[in-house]
Order: structure tokens, then C-alpha cells, then sequence
């Protein structure tokens, strides 16, 4: 039973290029099974960032540990000079987000684990198929590194499922074998003992299938999204008013889940385009740690707070032609044409 899953499972670690990849409901359950699975437990400090999808940060939470937040760089990931100040005897773990289809600094990030006996569970919910490399070293891809890469296959993201989906990768055989019980209520379905109290969060077998047929485009995708990169850059990199995703560091690949740049007079621009049929993404406007509710508000993050006001994300997906890329250049090069003569 279940065919597709296993199927999808076996695919999707060999893509990462690890041992086991299990299927679960979504991006937020692969990170919250991975926290459960790990012993993340209350009182541990788990160190990631406020400039993310708010459920990296939940997740901490849902285990009753606390989430200790550092600020990101210029490429919007987190900046691996922050964390050791960020370190106290109750870190247990690092959680780095690789964001917008561009990995952390995995050299850095490894490098200051093991030092400091931290387990790494990567946040690669929009990372599938990135990848960074060690100087001239091996390519390995996000969700490689840490003790489990989390994934989601929310249908916004690189690979979507019609609904929610998720996938944590991991080279430990006990990991896996604790993710598969806690997905499926801490049963053993083979001999139907139950080790503990877990969730029902199993990866449809529907979405599995049609997961499978999708994955055989993923890297032509992939490329797509590469390339559409290329015409933005190409088109863009002379307007002195934005700030363009171009991090030409030969050690990374990066996957443009997202194409987000930072933009002088952010909010009228996002008007602007809306006004010429173009549909771009404000998120995040608030930084999430300045969410009142959520209990963050101690942590001060100017890079995080500075890039609220300025990011947008331009249109990008692997059906896009060149000339609605050029059209997008065209309204962003006008926009700022007339701001800057009036
Ligand atoms: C989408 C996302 C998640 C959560 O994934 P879901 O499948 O929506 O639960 C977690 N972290 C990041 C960075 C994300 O973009």
C-alpha cells in the first residue's frame, strides 16, 4: 500500500542525495516531527531567524523551547558571524533557513555546530534542488547538511502538490525511523505497537502521485527559474534604486523560489505595477518578531527591520515567457525613470 509515497520517498532522497526521506502533511509538520524527533525539548534554545516564513519559528515553539533570533545578511539568510554571540548552555540547536531558493552558509554553519555540539535541522521548505559547495569542493544540496532537511510542497512552492505535502530528509536510520512513527500516531503499523503519542501528519498517497509525475520536470524547472534570473539581472542591474538577488558566489546554485529585491519607494513601485497588470509580492511587512503576539519583540534585528521596508518579490515561475520578463523590466526601469525626473 501506499506505493506513490514510497516511490516519491525514494525519489526525493536520492535527489537530495541522502538515505531516507519521509512524507509528511506539510512543510510545518516536517519541521515540527524533525524538532520532536530530535529531543528538542522545553527550556532548549533553538537558534534561527525573525526574516522567514513564520512557522520556522513556531515550530520551536510547539516543542516548548526558545527561539533565539539572529539577523540575516545581505542575501537574506542568516548571517553565520551572529550566531556563537547567540549561543548560551541551553542552545541545542541551530535551525537555518536557506531562503528564497539560496542556501546559508553551510561551511560556517556546520563548522560552528560541531564545535559546539548543536544539531542543524535545515529549514529548506523553499530550497528544493539548491545547492553550495566548499570552495572548489563537492555540490551538495539543501536539506544535506543538518541532522533533517525540511521540505514543503505547498502548492506555491517550487514543486507543489494540489494541497498541503511534506518531506524531511535525513542519513539517520533511528531519525527516520521516529519520523515515521510519529506521522503515523506513534503506531508501528507492522506489528501495530505504538511507542508514543504522535500525530496523524502522513503525506497523502494522492499527493504523492501526482507529486511523482511533476518531479520528472522539476530540473528543467529549475533551469527555467535560472534563466529568468538571468533576463531580471540582465535587465535590471543598472537601475541605481533596487538592490537585485545577484550573488554571483560561485559556491552557490540557487533555485529563485523567489525573485526578491529590495526597492527604493517599495510600496509605491508594488502600486505601480499593480496598475500596469503586474503582480508582485509584499511580505513580511512587519518583521515577524515585531508581531505583537508572538513574544519576539525583545530581539533587535536592524537588518531584518530595514528589509521589511524595501523587499518586494518580482514575478517568477518556469512558465514565464521572456517577454513578460522584458514587460516587467519595463514598468520597473519606467517607474523609476519618472520618479527620479519629477
Ligand atoms: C512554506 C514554508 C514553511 C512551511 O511550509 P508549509 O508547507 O506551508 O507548512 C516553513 N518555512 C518556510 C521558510 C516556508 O517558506
Amino acid at each position: 500500500m501506499r506505493r506513490d509515497l514510497k516511490e516519491l520517498e525514494k525519489k526525493f532522497a536520492d535527489f537530495i542525495g541522502v538515505k531516507y526521506a519521509i512524507g509528511v502533511n506539510s512543510g510545518t509538520d516536517a519541521l515540527s516531527l524533525s524538532m520532536r524527533a530530535a529531543g528538542i525539548v522545553p527550556g532548549d534554545e533553538v537558534i534561527t531567524v525573525s526574516h522567514t516564513f513564520m512557522a520556522s519559528i513556531s515550530v520551536i515553539c510547539h516543542q516548548g523551547a526558545v527561539p533565539v533570533l539572529v539577523d540575516v545578511g545581505e542575501d537574506y539568510t542568516m548571517n553565520p558571524a551572529l550566531i556563537e554571540e547567540a549561543i548560551t548552555p541551553k542552545t541545542k540547536a541551530i535551525e537555518p533557513v536557506h531562503l528564497n531558493g539560496r542556501m546559508c552558509d553551510m561551511d560556517k554553519i556546520m563548522r560552528i555546530a560541531n564545535e559546539h555540539r548543536l544539531l542543524v535541522i535545515e529549514d529548506a521548505a523553499q530550497a528544493l534542488g539548491a545547492k553550495f559547495r566548499s570552495g572548489k569542493g563537492k555540490w551538495k544540496k539543501a536539506g544535506s547538511f543538518g541532522l533533517a532537511g525540511c521540505f514543503s510542497l505547498y502548492p506555491f512552492k517550487a514543486l507543489g502538490a494540489f494541497g498541503d505535502a511534506g518531506v524531511v530528509t535525513t542519513n539517520s536510520a533511528e531519525l527516520a525511523k521516529k519520523l515515521r512513527l510519529l506521522r503515523y500516531n506513534g503506531e508501528d503499523r507492522k506489528t501495530g505497537k505504538f511507542y508514543f503519542h504522535g500525530y496523524s501528519a502522513l503525506l497523502d498517497n494522492v499527493q504523492a502521485a501526482l507529486l511523482n509525475v511533476k518531479f520528472r520536470y522539476f530540473n528543467k524547472w529549475i533551469e527555467q527559474r535560472r534563466t529568468l534570473a538571468e533576463y531580471y539581472w540582465t535587465g535590471l542591474k543598472d537601475v541605481k534604486d533596487i538592490v537585485l538577488p545577484n550573488f554571483r558566489d560561485p559556491r552557490y546554485f540557487d533555485i529563485y523560489q523567489n525573485y526578491v529585491i529590495r526597492a527604493k519607494k517599495r510600496n509605491q513601485l508594488f502600486n505601480h505595477f499593480k496598475k500596469n497588470g503586474v503582480e508582485t509580492m509584499i511580505k513580511d511587512s512587519i518583521p515577524n518578531h515585531r508581531q505583537k503576539a508572538m513574544g519576539l519583540s525583545h530581539f533587535r534585528l536592524p537588518f531584518t527591520e530595514k528589509l521589511a521596508g524595501e523587499v518586494i518579490s518580482l514575478p517568477l515561475y518556469p512558465e514565464m515567457s521572456q517577454k513578460e520578463a522584458e514587460y516587467v523590466i519595463k514598468i520597473l526601469r519606467n517607474f523609476y525613470n519618472k520618479n527620479n525626473k519629477s
